[in-house]
């Protein structure tokens, strides 16, 4: 039975949905509601991603995010109890022309002066670290042994639990229907399963999250936008430490997936630039036909593997590329965690904590994201990311 009053209401049980009630319950935020639609938490973007964490952004506020997130990914088994299946093989960042290892170059400055330990490699050192892709048009690349890969499920799972052992409760198969708004503040969540008053929702929908706003009214710009991963069975010669690669100009990348007795298989990912906004989440079997191909050319082992899995999940695309995580004034009590932009995964931690604050303390009190404020769309002063694949 659904409660008939809540202290928060948080819309969404994907990472950030899931890490938003955790850090709410565990600063003692008593009747914290967590809705999910589906059936299962995690079931869309968080758990249909790649599982990639880095350090290696263009822009300062997303190196921030990651500066604290990531060690909290270090210590989340010992947190919560949930193994996530945590390691660091690196990001590898692959670059064919000047101009790119230019922008490259002043980023890993820039991560560097931060405290993010990334490094512009040779064409001799990329091919030291990927000795099985094809690397004549490579002119350098860009690394960071820090870099890696969790498993997005475990951290939505480990989340839940802690927040369910702090006392939050979480429904699963309950949609958000309606926000009701009175003089200017929230007081409700219109549910399909009867409505709960509350002060305060979280619009953690991810790529929904444009929907669940205009519930309350509000024009969030987040769209959803199809994008496929592919899983191959596995291969002789994958080694152990094959890092997460990125083929920057192609939005091409690649990481080892598995590694029973049989062998290691690669997930590999291509963004399509045509492909337009809309909640269509069946696979293009004709961009996997492009994808493959492109794939198989930058790495050539891949002639010899079978297609494992398929899947399309959506990205959460904002005009810059950039998150949303702030507390509206209008309506009062309506707070956003979304958008991230197909790089949210790895940011769901410090993203529920920062909410978290807005919401206990009147504001994010473990880093400044006034950039990362809702009124940066009208008022033009956007913050463009471009290392997005
Ligand atoms: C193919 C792919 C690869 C990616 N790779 C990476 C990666 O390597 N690293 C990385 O950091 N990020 C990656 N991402 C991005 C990452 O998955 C997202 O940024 C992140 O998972 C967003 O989390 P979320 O909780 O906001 O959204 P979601 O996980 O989508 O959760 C939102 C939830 O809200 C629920 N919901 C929506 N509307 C309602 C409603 N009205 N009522 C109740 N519930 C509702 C949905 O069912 C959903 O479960 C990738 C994404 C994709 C699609």
């Amino acid at each position: 039975m659904l409660p008939k009053t809540a202290g928060v209401v948080v819309i969404g049980g994907g990472v950030m949905g899931a890490s938003t009630a955790y850090h709410l319950a565990a600063r003692g935020c008593r009747n914290v509601v967590l809705l999910e639609k589906h059936e299962f938490l995690g079931a869309e973007a968080t758990g249909k991603c790649a599982g990639g964490i880095r350090y290696q952004f263009s822009t300062e506020i997303n190196v921030r995010l990651s500066l604290l997130s990531l060690p909290m990914l270090e210590r989340f088994e010992m947190e919560l109890g949930q193994s996530i299946d945590l390691r660091w093989p690196g990001y590898l960042f692959l670059l064919d022309n000047a101009r790119d290892l230019a922008t490259f170059r002043a980023n890993v400055a820039m991560q560097n002066r931060l405290g993010a330990p990334s490094r512009i490699l040779s064409h001799d050192e990329v091919a030291a670290k990927a000795p099985l892709l094809q690397l004549d048009d490579i002119v350098g690349g860009a690394w960071c042994a820090r870099d890696g890969l969790a498993d997005p499920n475990g951290v939505v799972q480990g989340y839940a639990a802690g927040a369910r052992r702090q006392g939050a409760a979480i429904f699963t198969g309950v949609a958000a229907t309606g926000i009701r708004v009175k003089a200017g503040r929230v007081t409700a969540v219109e549910t399909t399963q009867g409505a709960i008053a509350t002060p305060a929702v979280v619009d953690a929908a991810g790529p929904w999250a444009g929907q669940v706003a205009a519930l309350a009214g509000v024009d969030l710009p987040i769209a959803p936008i199809r994008r496929q991963i592919v899983v191959t069975t596995p291969l002789a010669g994958i080694p152990d430490d094959f890092p997460f690669v990125i083929d920057f100009s192609r939005s091409l990348y690649f990481h080892r997936e598995g590694g029973g007795p049989e062998g290691r298989g690669i997930l590999t990912g291509q963004s399509n630039p045509d492909e337009q906004p809309g909640f269509d989440q069946s696979v293009d079997h004709a961009w996997t036909e492009q994808h493959l191909e492109q794939a198989m050319a930058r790495f050539p082992l891949l002639e010899r593997a079978g297609l494992l899995r398929e899947w399309a999940g959506l990205y959460e695309v904002t005009p810059d590329a950039h998150p949303v995580i702030d507390g509206l004034a209008d309506p009062a009590g309506f707070y956003i965690v979304a958008g991230f932009s197909g790089h949210g995964f790895m940011h769901g931690p410090i993203a529920g904590q920062l909410i978290a604050e807005m919401i206990l303390d009147g504001k994010a009190r473990s880093l400044d994201v006034s950039q990362l404020r809702f009124s940066r769309f009208a008022e033009g002063d956007l913050v463009q990311e471009h290392n997005v694949v």
